[in-house]
């Protein structure tokens, strides 16, 4: 363990497996008590006995950050079990539906603004008084790439990441001067569940689909987990204490071309 966040209480929503998981793993590592939450159970508890197994502090907590009710709840059960709240990650999120907005059902494109929209709105409503609390606090939001720039394919997702991007800085002016700062992540593609799962469904197949993802990125391949875990560490920690309202792009030069 590190240090960095000796003494902080950080919550991870999707912290199952991807970017979620390696963020929880990382975390904890830099001295954090972890509350790993997810829909995947079995993962996410995994992800909480890989901690405790290297000495770290986590727990599990099944949370749909979709409803409201469970996220207050579990907002509360986590501040009895670890104390006040002082770091928040918005990382649950959901890629949607692959065709073009015309072909696009309402439940389908509801589907994606709950999870990645409604669930950012709740959690952080949710985290700010434990914040408040705690003297100050850190929300890293889980945008992405196509939170500033676009491609041809999954509009809701884009639409939601695009929310996401200035949801976080509205946030970042309300709460400055109580010290809790909020700022957006823009990952370049991450292999992870998520992109698999994008992969499987390319009509090129998995093997075409990763090789043309990696030659979009100038730096020769897709990232790994730990490449934004790393980023949302920082952000989490007090070396970021005058970042606030800002974007860390982690994407492999994709948004400098
Ligand atoms: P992932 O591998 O699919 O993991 C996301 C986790 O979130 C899963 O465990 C999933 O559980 C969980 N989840 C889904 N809906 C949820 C809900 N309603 N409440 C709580 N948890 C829920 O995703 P990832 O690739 O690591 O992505 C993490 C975040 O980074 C997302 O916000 C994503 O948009 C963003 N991002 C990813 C990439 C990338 O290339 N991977 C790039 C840019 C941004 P189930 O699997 O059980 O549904």
């Amino acid at each position: 363990m590190n240090g960095r966040l000796a003494g902080k209480v950080a919550l991870v929503t999707g912290g199952a497996k991807g970017i979620g998981s390696a963020t929880c793993e990382r975390l904890a590592e830099a001295g954090a008590a972890v509350a790993v939450t997810d829909l995947d159970d079995a993962e996410g508890q995994a992800t909480a006995a890989r901690i405790e197994q290297v000495g770290g502090s986590a727990r599990y907590w099944h949370l749909d950050v979709t409803d409201e009710a469970a996220v207050e709840q579990t907002f509360r059960e986590v501040r009895q079990a670890f104390g006040p709240i002082n770091v928040l990650v918005n990382n649950a999120g959901i890629a949607g539906v692959n065709k073009p907005t015309d072909e696009i059902t309402l439940d389908e494109w509801n589907a994606v603004m709950d999870v990645n929209v409604r669930g950012v709105f709740l959690c952080t409503k949710h985290a700010v008084p434990y914040m408040r609390e705690a003297g100050g606090g850190s929300i890293v939001n889980l945008s992405s790439i196509y939170g500033i720039i676009s491609a041809a394919d999954l509009p809701p997702y884009h639409a939601s990441k695009g929310a996401i991007r200035l949801m976080s800085k509205t946030d970042a002016l309300f709460y400055a001067r109580e010290g809790i700062r909020v700022n957006s992540v823009h990952p370049g593609y991450i292999w992870t569940p998520l992109v698999e799962e994008l992969a499987n469904q390319a009509p090129e197949g998995p093997e075409a689909f990763r090789e043309a993802l990696d030659a979009k990125h100038p730096i020769g391949h897709v990232g790994e987990s730990d490449d934004i875990a790393y980023g949302i560490v920082y952000l989490a920690s007090d070396e970021a204490k005058f970042i606030t309202g800002s974007e860390l792009v982690i994407d492999g030069g994709y948004t400098a071309q």
